[in-house]
């Protein structure tokens, strides 16, 4: 319990994409123009390469000489997963992520931030909120994948954007992350077209302060709010078992420019599909 506390504190920092460490990528286009920021642990989303992503669980921290040993921990369930719609392990639940949610339709990016493998948006946790169980979350940032790294019924999606809310109590060993697929269309999507040309092309060491920027963040959820919902970890180092995803299943559209700008920055950034555990229980919330 420790152990998931301290892992969890550092959540906020860390889930996903968010550590403070951060490296140029060698496999995109700019890598040659960007300066290495240095820092932190190394790691990448090179199959094959020895620090991608089957190498986590054996790569030491610079930060602190530990490895990730939850990164190859076959106990824990691993995220992403593959997400099917019928099937063992999927469960009818009472719907709640409707009242549950309340999000700013003006809702204030406080900082971007390029960490090397992401694009980060931050965000005021006690602005907008999420309910699970009764516990109130803020939503602290969030972040995208491309492709996604959940798939739905087999299918991957180009983008996946995880919100990232935070138990502000610091008590509940879980952080919620509500996970939207994109699908790829002509058109920008006009909220992440607010944000996405300041994002900065290079890792950056810190994330960079910005003003007078508001999202409506319900437009960044579809109307369809049915999902799927499971204990899963971090998909990245330290992959600590820490996470309550809930992967709304109806897909939003951004445009192939806005996916390629964010893959021709970071590269890549999906972790591959980890095995379901036997016991582990994926649910379907229907409104
Ligand atoms: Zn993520």
């Amino acid at each position: 319990m420790k152990y998931i506390a301290g892992a969890l504190a550092a959540l906020g920092a860390m889930i996903c994409a968010c550590s403070s460490d951060a490296e140029t990528h060698d496999d995109h286009a700019d890598a040659a123009t960007c300066v290495t920021v240095r820092g932190g642990p190394l790691w990448n989303y090179s199959a094959g390469d020895p620090l991608g992503p089957s190498h986590w669980g054996e790569i030491a921290s610079a930060q602190d000489a530990s490895v990730y040993p939850d990164c190859a921990n076959e106990s824990q369930q691993q995220s992403p997963i593959a997400m099917a719609r019928s099937g063992a392990g999927v469960v009818a639940r009472p719907f709640q992520l409707g009242s549950e949610l309340a999000w700013s339709t003006a809702a204030t990016v406080q900082n971007l931030r390029n960490d090397g493998h992401t694009w980060i948006a931050g965000f005021d946790p006690a602005q907008n909120q999420l309910r699970v169980d009764g516990t109130d979350y803020g939503l602290a940032q969030f972040h995208v994948h491309a492709p996604s790294e959940h798939t739905l019924d087999g299918k991957e999606y180009p983008l996946e954007a995880h919100f990232v809310h935070l138990d502000a109590s610091g008590t509940q060993p879980f952080a919620a992350v509500i996970a939207v697929m994109f699908e790829e269309s002509e058109n920008d999507n006009p909220e992440l077209a607010k944000i996405w040309p300041k994002f900065d092309r290079c890792a950056q060491e810190a994330p960079s302060s910005v003003t007078g920027v508001t999202l409506d963040l319900p437009r960044l959820l579809p109307e369809g709010r049915t999902y799927m919902t499971y204990d899963g970890s971090l998909t990245t180092p330290p992959c600590s078992f820490t996470v309550r995803f809930f992967v709304l299943l109806e897909p939003l559209k951004a445009s192939k420019a806005q996916i390629r700008q964010l893959q021709d920055a970071v590269g890549r950034n999906n972790r591959p599909i980890q095995p379901i555990l036997a016991g582990t229980q994926v649910s379907i919330h229907r409104p």
